[in-house]
């Protein structure tokens, strides 16, 4: 499969009593029927154990690692940027670069940063179905994998933002970055000015999800 749909599978639990591999549930049970995919991927799944290219424990490991990746390691990236400029300039020139200082690696995908300005707001969708930085954010939420949301923003950005709180004024440009099985986005939001002096601890706990699919901004309690 080339393209890596984000769309979480492996959540289902089924009963199939031929199976020749147990599945203990992970999550809870979903009482829907699969769908068609679903099933594809379950056989999938029985057949690549049953040979022996895979076992039960590497693949509740790799789902462990996939739900253990937090907001919280874009938002320590973005908190650098906005504290380093030369580690913000290796950021936009090649994330996949810049963020091996954090030990996080795209798995194969090219990042793209993308800064949000005074004149400019950066958004992130994936049109074709849920493409998202996981390996910086985590699993997308579910606004971003609704169908609204993806065949909106693109069409009207402004009012599709506003909706999720967040209001543009006319005079900033939005731009809509599409993203792809082998493209991903990080937007860096803008830095709030009375943040001077702050430590990249104190900075990061300002950086939401949210603030890096640039659908909303960075706020400071007053
Ligand atoms: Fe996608």
């Amino acid at each position: 499969m080339s393209h890596d749909h984000d769309h979480d599978h492996h959540d289902h639990s089924h009963d199939h009593d031929h199976a020749p591999v147990a599945h203990p549930p992970a999550q809870p049970d979903d009482v829907s029927p699969p769908s068609r995919h679903e099933l594809m991927i379950l056989a999938m799944r029985d057949l690549l154990i049953e040979k022996g290219t895979v076992s039960n424990d590497q693949l509740r490991r790799g789902f462990e690692t996939l739900d253990s990746w937090q907001p919280s390691r874009g938002a320590q990236i973005v908190a650098r940027a906005w504290t380093d400029p030369a580690y913000k300039a290796r950021l936009l020139t090649d994330g996949n670069e810049a963020i091996g200082d954090f030990g996080i690696n795209m798995g194969g995908a090219k990042l793209t940063v993308v800064e949000n300005s005074a004149t400019v707001q950066n958004v992130i969708v994936c049109t074709l179905c849920s493409c998202y930085p996981r390996a910086i954010l985590g699993l997308p939420p579910d606004w971003y994998r609704s169908k609204s949301y993806r065949a909106r923003v693109v069409i009207e950005p402004r009012k599709v933002i506003r909706e999720l709180g967040l209001d543009i004024p006319d005079d900033v440009t939005i731009r809509v970055h599409d993203s792809l099985a082998d493209l991903r986005y990080l937007v860096i939001p803008r830095r709030p000015e009375t943040t001077e002096g702050w430590t990249e601890e104190q900075l990061a706990a300002i950086v939401t999800r949210d603030c890096m699919v640039g659908v909303a901004n960075p706020r400071v309690a007053s």
